[in-house]
């Protein structure tokens, strides 16, 4: 394989090698069930324990609010959709924002066709979501706020301690999906006032198809998925131990490192803004400038298209994305660049780099000096910068 310069660890990242190797044994040698009662289940149930106890305790919450799922979307629609059934006799309304995830938006969609209202909260130029518009927001029927952690696409990271506040000033349950900022950002459930927490083991160096949800002892939610006792009889179904091992590991050196790999981060991702910005005219950056996830680098490249930029990055061997993972394939430009208020045709030439802490000075350097030149040459070809360019030399 030729070597690739990833920069699209919003999507998914590279599982560590100590996750690989701390999962290895539950294929191999400890495949019991861990519902089992026989001694050769226990290092299972074992496992199984001290994963929940390591996830627990990087957010400040007790193992028995943890429920292992199979990803972020999962839990998100288990925490939306059972809230929902749960509380529909307070009240069927639900306050979101328009720059969620589709896993949130969808399942939205999906609770308004079952009469359900929901209040999509617009965000400002930078993405953020404002108090004031959430305050507005509110109802007496309203059962539950969510707004996400971190955004996906633009990085912007979202007051949720203030959202947090007013959902609890309110007697409202308020869900946050995490999945961008767990084990990249500090959080505390109890210092945000989260009641439940989307996150999946991809998005911080776990293995895919292995998430959690954390639910705040007290709320009344049923199960999501129906059958056996697992998961104290919130959701059914054989535990992934060798998943939710890998998930642990990588939660115990994810949350070890939080600091270092942030800092490391943000001074790279910052000079990759500063390089793109002072070096490609007719930039503008996406999300804010500073409340940002350290590894998020959102732009929109004025007269080109997102796709043809990608087309070309990936020609130099470099791993980028248009918006969201979700949305390729798609011709529709992203709704969360819509909603920060970007014209169609700037939304469409847009470009998302996420780093990792492995990414280095050099590849950064490469990247940006294969951008500059895959820019021009798009640029190049534009009707539309060419009528520009006519329009300013007059
Ligand atoms: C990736 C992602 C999800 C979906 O997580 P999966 O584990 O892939 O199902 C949900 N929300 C956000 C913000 C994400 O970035």
């Amino acid at each position: 394989m030729k070597k690739v310069i990833y920069l699209d660890n919003a999507a998914t990242t590279k599982v560590r090698p100590e996750v690989v190797e701390a999962m290895l044994p539950f294929y191999t040698e400890y495949y019991g069930n861990p519902s089992a009662v026989y001694e050769f289940s226990t290092p299972c149930k074992e496992a199984l324990a001290k994963a929940r106890e390591t996830v627990a305790n990087a957010l400040g919450a007790k193992d028995n609010e943890i429920y292992f799922t199979n990803g972020g979307s999962e839990s998100d629609n288990w925490a939306l959709i059972a809230t929902a059934e749960a509380y529909a006799s307070k009240g069927k309304h639900i306050i979101t924002t328009k720059i969620e995830h589709h896993a949130i938006l969808h399942t939205c969609e999906y609770l308004e066709k079952r009469g359900y209202e929901i209040t999509y909260l617009p965000v400002d130029e930078y993405g953020s979501v404002s108090i004031d518009e959430l305050k507005k927001a509110i109802r007496p029927d309203t059962i539950l706020i969510s707004v996400m952690f971190a955004n996906n696409e633009i990085g912007t990271i979202q007051p949720i301690r203030e959202i947090g506040e007013i959902a609890h000033e309110n007697g409202i349950i308020f869900h946050t999906d995490a999945v961008q900022a767990f084990c990249h950002e500090p959080i505390n459930v109890d210092e945000y006032h989260i009641d439940m927490l989307s996150a999946s083991g991809h998005k911080f160096h776990g293995p895919k198809g292995v998430g959690f949800l954390y639910i705040r002892k007290g709320l009344k939610l049923r199960s999501f998925i129906h059958g056996g006792a697992q998961e104290r009889k919130r959701r059914a179904g054989t535990e992934n131990v060798p998943g939710i091992v890998g998930l642990g590991k990588a939660v115990e050196i994810g949350m070890a490192e939080l600091e270092n790999n942030k800092k490391k981060e943000t001074e790279l991702r910052d000079y990759l803004i500063g390089r793109v910005m002072d070096e490609i005219p007719y930039t503008r950056l996406n999300g804010h400038r500073t409340n940002r996830l350290s590894n998020n680098a959102n732009f929109a490249f004025q007269f080109i298209e997102g796709e043809s930029l990608l087309i070309m990055l990936d020609m130099d061997g470099i791993c980028g994305s248009s918006g969201s993972a979700c949305t390729s394939g798609s011709l529709d430009p992203s709704h969360v660049l819509l909603a920060i208020g970007l014209p169609h045709e700037i939304a469409h030439g847009s470009l998302r780099l996420t780093l990792s802490e492995e990414t280095t000075k050099e590849e950064i350097d490469h990247t940006v000096d294969c951008l500059k030149k895959i820019v021009e040459k798009l640029r190049a070809m534009s009707p539309l910068y060419e009528d520009f360019i006519k329009k300013n030399r007059k």
